[in-house]
């Protein structure tokens, strides 16, 4: 199937292929038809999918047909809710490469900056408008925006907004919607509360489901390893020093821990950055475009800060915290490996995380190889390293993320270089000790 045969408008295929996009993914190519026939959609997706273009597009055709017939050009004729300003400027981005030929204009508001800005462009008006909910309620409850002309309403990562507490904002929003519409609901869960405001939000629908668990899981090369709270930092920089060429996120569960990340990194010369909540909208902008244009390598990022993160040739993505609700991992994991592409996703495991790693496990159906050597092991690592037996699969996908990762380390000379570690550790830790004594 090409985006040709999907019936699509010229000005999108040149844009698409400028993109270097050359076959819809699951998701749009099960999207799109019902899309352009003006059907509403419950989209059972998260991202990483290709989920934006499989709304973005089918809105940029129909508007683009329309447009010369209409005299309500730069009116919001479409409109994008997202939990997060990253997933909100990430969508408008994707707008606007896929929109370049067809002359319609997009843009993005979010909360956590000056509003005078977004305000002007709403003035100067917009065929499509993206934005996150509290914003878009302050703005729509001072006047600045009319939904009169609205043909379409994308409701994005619903069951995010639930867990940011936006549901109430969003219920507004929609009681304020003109109800003939064409609307779309995509929610990577569908718990039931997420299924009650899809049937409130949606008139007679089809349902797309993609689920991505497992194909993530085998798509991107994983493994773990089993290292103490304190040696964590140690390993992370021994990693990335291996590493100096290659963009890696890095995923910590708490804001502080991110922070505290960062600052070992920079002891140890590597320059990082941190996003999360704390942070100001500035300060992640520049974390973040840095990130992608690849002149800053590493990433440090909680998890709802990183969410929606897309950047092109993603390395590696490392868990510092393995995450304790298993659907996390899957989507950190996701980083890497975007569309069609594979990628490394690394975890670290202390002692206290064994239980999140075997929920995990359930989840992808299958067992995160055991990557056995690292000059941070302690015994209890050891231990179950050794005593654990892989399954044959899982043997040959760690042997497989040893190869990609880069560590060359054979099984003969495991023991040898296992020894030579630990000796090299605790002269290390006798070192520090003298240091700071
Ligand atoms: P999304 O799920 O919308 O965040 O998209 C995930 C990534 O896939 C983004 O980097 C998109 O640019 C990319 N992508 C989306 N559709 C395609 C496609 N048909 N072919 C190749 N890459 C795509």
């Amino acid at each position: 199937m090409t985006f040709k045969e999907l019936g699509l408008t010229e000005p999108i295929l040149k844009a698409l292929e400028e993109q270097g996009y050359t076959n819809p993914t699951p998701i749009q190519e099960q999207s799109i038809p019902i899309l352009l026939k003006g059907k509403d959609l419950l989209g059972v997706a998260q991202t990483g999918t290709g989920k934006t273009a499989a709304f973005g597009i089918p809105i940029l055709h129909h508007l683009y047909e329309r447009i010369s017939l209409r005299d309500n050009k730069r009116k919001v004729k479409a409109l994008v809710v997202t939990p997060t300003r990253e997933l909100a400027i990430q969508i408008g981005e994707n707008f606007t490469a896929y929109g370049k030929h067809t002359g319609l204009r997009n843009t993005v508001i979010f909360g956590g900056v000056k509003q005078a800005k977004q305000v002007n462009a709403l003035k100067s008006g917009v065929d499509i408008l993206i934005a996150t909910p509290g914003r878009l309620l302050d703005l729509m409850n001072q006047g600045f925006i009319t939904f009169r002309d609205l043909e379409f309403v994308v409701l994005d990562e619903a069951d995010q907004m639930l867990d940011m507490g936006f549901i109430h904002d969003i219920k507004k929003i929609i009681a304020k919607l003109p109800s003939k519409r064409q609307s779309l609901f995509f929610s990577a869960t569908m718990p039931k509360t997420i299924v009650e405001l899809s049937r409130k939000m949606l008139g007679d629908f089809e349902r797309v489901t993609i689920k991505p668990e497992q194909a993530t899981a085998e798509k991107v090369a994983q493994g773990v390893y089993f290292v103490s709270k304190a040696n964590k930092p140690k390993l992370l920089i021994h990693l990335l020093k291996d590493r100096a060429e290659d963009s890696v996120l890095v995923f910590s569960r708490t804001k502080h821990g991110a922070n505290k990340i960062v600052k070992k990194l920079d002891q140890a010369g590597i320059r990082s950055a941190a996003i999360h909540g704390n942070k100001s909208q500035t300060a992640r902008q520049k974390a973040l475009g840095a990130f992608k244009e690849g002149t800053l390598k590493v990433l440090v990022a909680t998890d709802i800060a990183a969410r929606g993160i897309d950047v092109d040739d993603l390395a590696l993505v490392i868990n510092f915290d393995l995450p304790n609700v298993s659907e996390t991992y899957v989507h950190r994991i996701g980083r890497t490996g975007r569309a069609n592409a594979s990628g490394i996703a690394l975890s670290f495991c202390m002692a206290e995380e064994r239980p999140y790693l075997k929920d995990i496990e359930k989840l992808i159906k299958q067992q995160v190889p055991r990557l056995g050597d690292h000059p941070y092991m302690d015994e209890a690592s050891e231990q179950e390293t050794v005593v654990r037996k892989p399954s044959q699969k899982s043997r040959n996908n760690s042997s497989r993320n040893q190869n990609r990762s880069g560590n060359s380390n054979r099984n003969k000379n495991r023991n040898r270089n296992r020894n030579k570690n630990r000796n090299r550790n605790r002269n290390n830790n006798n070192t520090s000790t003298n240091t700071s004594s």
